[in-house]
């Protein structure tokens, strides 16, 4: 399946000058999930990534595709939320935006020490949320193992911001 020709881009959003790249229709496509969840799948176990425990997907579109690869994988399924919407106690990542800072929350008894995870978001571009992502897997006491996004912006180099585990995105731009 070709995902480029299925996502949007949309000019001007959120802002002036920022190219969004829009995973709806590709969500919408009747094959378009399955399609994505086999890329990954296809893509760690080139890598030799396997036993995983769990997969750690980030608000909001990492959990329409972290949730359906963790039923692939018949492993467990963790949300990393933004503030004040996690109900139990929480270890809390705050990161840099263009204009101060957010942060990101996990539950403290998500994760159990040694597990092996990895994370999944549809987007990667500078990096910072998926590094706050990886912060509250390593307070968690757990084995980050790989990171799974759906498109890599590769001009805003969003990996150099990310520790030394495999990366795999489906497609790049
Ligand atoms: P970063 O923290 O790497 O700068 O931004 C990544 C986060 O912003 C991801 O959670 C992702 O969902 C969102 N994001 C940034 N740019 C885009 C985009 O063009 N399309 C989509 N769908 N999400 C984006």
């Amino acid at each position: 399946m070709d995902f480029k020709s299925i996502i949007r881009d949309i000019p001007d959003f959120p802002q002036q000058g920022i190219i969004f790249r829009d995973i709806t229709p590709l969500l919408a496509h009747p094959q378009g999930l399955t399609k994505i969840i086999q890329g990954f799948q296809t893509k760690f176990a080139e890598l030799n990534i396997s036993a995983i425990d769990t997969v750690v997907g980030t608000e909001s579109r990492g959990f329409i595709l972290g949730a359906p690869l963790a039923m692939a994988l018949g492993c467990s399924f963790v949300p990393v939320r933004k503030p004040k919407k996690l109900p139990s106690a929480v270890f809390r990542a705050e990161y840099e935006l263009e204009y101060g800072t957010d942060a990101l929350e996990i539950h403290q008894d998500a994760i159990a020490t040694g597990e092996r995870v990895i994370i999944i978001d549809d987007v990667i571009a500078t990096g910072g949320t998926a590094a706050a992502t990886a912060k509250l897997v390593e307070q968690s006491g757990a084995e980050l193992v790989g990171y799974g996004f759906l498109i890599e912006l590769d001009f805003l180099n969003g990996r150099q911001a990310l520790p030394e585990v495999p990366i795999v995105s489906l497609i790049n731009y």
